[in-house]
């Protein structure tokens, strides 16, 4: 019987995976299309702006910025460019973030009940008021709604001011253009950042609704790292140990953060997990290993000694 659950449980597992995988793809498609967008607007928005303020060389330089104070009117053109921008990269977002609420309790609720720990009646939806709780977080102080908008603040100030000071040599529509699309750049990582962490946390804040808010399980948790390379120190250090709920460190414990927490099913009589799935530091394929945590897959890839 367990070893049947066990199997069940990686099918689901596996499954899941393959549908994060397919939601951040569909996710960085439409953020990419927002960034061409804008980048779309803003260069035809500087080829405005040379058509009337650059020289006949087609150079902007800028003495004509200066004057009349239109560099004022140029900062707010393009603050505005980018406060539309935003405002589509948090529906975008908010849209996504929901969705996970959704699976992710779901899926915890899937879990417990294809293992045994509740009964149909028990797989109850998601209540609106659930759902607003873990949306209305904040993180460190901040909702990332407040962290996206700051971004967004800081993105369109740079980029004028790039503009600005590259103008005093006399800059050409080329050069503004190629700036444009590296601080847009710049401003694509800024949101894959936030949703990433945001998404992670979104993912545990959803299980342990499903799992202890809502009654179905009261035990520890086990922190789960990645098992690869890129995984930071404080990580490693978490990996595979087992905590009380209140006991259970910060999550996402930094930005990018890919670590989650699992139910110590095995106290509830699952047998358990005994693959872990892995990524070879040399050939940076996925594999399944035997290492029950960080240090033991180190020791087992030859990356230090036991
Ligand atoms: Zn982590």
């Amino acid at each position: 019987m367990a070893n049947n659950r066990n199997t069940l449980g990686y099918s689901i597992v596996d499954y899941r995976n393959n549908v994060i995988l397919k939601q951040e793809k569909a996710f960085l498609t439409s953020l990419t299309k927002l960034y061409q967008s804008s980048h779309g607007k803003l260069r035809t928005y500087l080829a405005i702006l040379f058509e009337k303020y650059g020289d006949k060389d087609g150079k902007l330089k800028q003495e004509e910025l200066l004057k009349y104070k239109r560099y004022l009117t140029i900062k707010k053109d393009i603050q505005d460019i980018i406060k539309e921008q935003g405002k589509e990269e948090l529906k975008l977002l908010n849209h996504q973030l929901n969705s996970i609420v959704e699976d992710e309790h779901n899926y915890s609720l899937f879990l417990l009940f294809s293992l045994g720990m509740i009964k149909t009646n028990q797989v109850k939806p998601l209540t609106s008021g659930e759902r607003n709780k873990i949306m209305n977080s904040i993180w460190y102080g901040e909702h990332f709604s407040d962290t996206l908008s700051k971004h967004k603040g800081q993105l369109a100030n740079n980029l004028y001011l790039s503009i600005f000071t590259s103008s005093s040599t006399g800059l050409t529509l080329t050069d503004a253009t190629q700036i444009t699309k590296k601080k847009l750049e710049t401003g694509i990582k800024n949101t894959q950042r936030i949703y990433q962490t945001e998404q992670q946390r979104k993912r545990i804040d959803s299980a342990l609704l499903a799992f202890n808010e809502k009654g179905h399980y009261s035990g520890k948790y086990q922190w789960l790292a990645t098992l690869d390379e890129r995984t930071c120190h404080i990580c490693r250090e978490f990996d595979g140990k087992y905590y009380e709920l209140d006991k259970l460190p910060k999550y996402p414990s930094h930005p990018y953060c890919r670590c989650v927490v699992l139910p110590d099913l095995e106290s509830y009589g699952v047998e358990p997990i005994s693959y872990r799935a892995a990524r070879d530091p040399r050939t940076r394929k996925t594999y399944l290993t035997t290492a029950k945590n960080y240090r033991e897959w180190q020791i087992k890839q030859g990356l230090i000694s036991s």
